[in-house]
């Protein structure tokens, strides 16, 4: 691919090779199965330079988020992950309703509407219209704009500086890193606070997580590499936390790099260590991921083969962008899915892109009692069972296919 998205250097190392695949949140009407579907390669590289793990850049931003599917509303774990966030980052910084928060790819306003309960004031930056108007029906204050360095520079004259900038689950999704980044130190009040979630690259390494990989997401970043970016844009990392959410996140806290009022926390050098012991700052680490990929794609295909030889009925659970890209790496259609079921009533009557898999509303698994329910959004595993555990009434067994496949009863 061309220069690394960060530090320019050239980049040749091969992280992983998922092949050609769709986007993955392009889901498909029924009049559109007709029609030419465009594939793209899924190829992951890593900078040799800065270990940034990032993939080729096919589609810019306008096209992901033109009709963008995701709300982060549907999912009640992630509401609650939110609003613990507000409570304790309200207590940690002692915000109050003269402080300012702005959160960076705000979605529907999932987040910001436990700030304006609090009666601290608020402003959602969100590309993706559609998601944009239901924060604004929820009262939240919402800009439909692109993140960066001229934004950044507009929203201060418009209404200051921020004491709080916020960004969970959108960095990756930024194409031009660094003014992005560049964009937040510009945004930051002198003595403000960043905080961003991200996927942790070792955690994604550690347990399979390649289906977490996909065309809309164009980083992945360990916590060394997000240190040295936010450090060559005079941010400087304090803090950090470990989270559950996505497989297993990072939350970084930055802040100016003369802020000297901050100092930097234990947990920084701490996971900077396990990075290290981990050999995240070694190319070779990396060249072995490809090996475990294909390991755990032959895995699932062994089960689903021997499933259907036995007759049995398999759906899935959920259709989230991972699943996409799970079940297009590994071939699986209709042959071995018989559908699945979401509860965004956006996708109900679509179809998964590239495997065209119908997807209907969670009721169909009561309707048809499949013996197996494969749950793609394995992250929110224990949160399904529990919703779907009827399916053990009929002898209905879950299934998990990452990080190594798991049939629980
Ligand atoms: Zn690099």
């Amino acid at each position: 691919m061309a220069g690394c998205r960060f530090c320019g250097a050239a980049v040749s190392h091969t992280f992983v090779d998922l092949g050609m695949s769709p986007l993955c949140e392009s889901f498909l009407t029924r009049e559109q199965l007709n029609q030419m579907e465009p594939f793209y390669p899924l190829h992951a590289y890593v900078c040799e330079r800065c270990f940034l793990v990032q993939v080729e850049e096919y589609v810019g931003p306008e096209h992901i988020f033109n009709d963008y599917a995701y709300f982060s509303s549907f999912s009640t774990a992630w509401l609650e992950h939110a609003k613990s966030y507000v409570d304790m980052i309200t207590t940690r910084l002692d915000l109050d309703p003269a402080s300012y928060v702005v959160e960076l790819g705000s979605n529907d306003g999932y987040l910001l509407q436990n700030f304006v309960k609090k009666g601290i004031p608020v402003l959602g930056v969100e590309p993706a219209a559609n998601v944009a108007a239901a924060a604004l029906e929820k009262g939240v204050s919402t800009t439909t704009r692109l993140f960066g360095r001229e934004t950044a520079q507009a929203l201060v004259q418009e209404r200051g500086p921020a004491d709080l900038i916020i960004g969970n689950n959108v960095l990756a999704q930024v194409t031009d890193l660094n003014g992005f980044v560049a964009g937040m130190k510009t945004l930051l009040k002198p003595h403000g606070v960043i905080t961003m979630e991200f996927p942790h690259l070792l955690r994604l390494m550690n347990e399979n997580q390649f289906d977490t990989i996909y065309h809309e997401h164009f980083s992945y970043f360990s916590f060394m590499t997000a240190q040295r970016i936010f450090a060559a844009h005079g941010l400087t990392l304090f803090d950090v936390e470990e989270l559950w959410t996505h497989g297993g996140s990072l939350r970084i806290y930055a802040r100016h790099a003369e802020d000297e009022k901050r100092t930097v926390g234990p947990r920084v050098a701490g996971l900077l260590g396990r990075e290290k012991t981990a050999g995240l700052d070694r190319i070779e680490k990396y060249a072995l991921f490809t090996e475990q990929v294909e390991e755990t794609k032959r895995a699932l295909l062994d089960f689903l083969i021997s499933a259907k030889r036995q007759g049995k009925v398999i759906a899935g659970y959920g259709a989230p962008g991972k699943g996409n890209t799970l079940l297009n790496y590994c071939g699986i259609r209709t042959d071995f899915l018989a559908f699945t079921v979401d509860r965004n009533p956006y996708k109900h009557g679509r179809f998964l892109p590239g495997t065209h898999i119908p997807i209907f509303h969670p009721e169909k698994i009561k309707e048809t009692r499949p013996d197996y329910v494969l749950i793609l959004p394995w992250n929110l595993k224990d949160e399904i069972m529990g919703q779907l555990a009827e399916i053990r009434s009929w002898g209905g067994q879950f299934v998990v296919p990452i990080p190594r496949l798991e049939v629980i009863r």
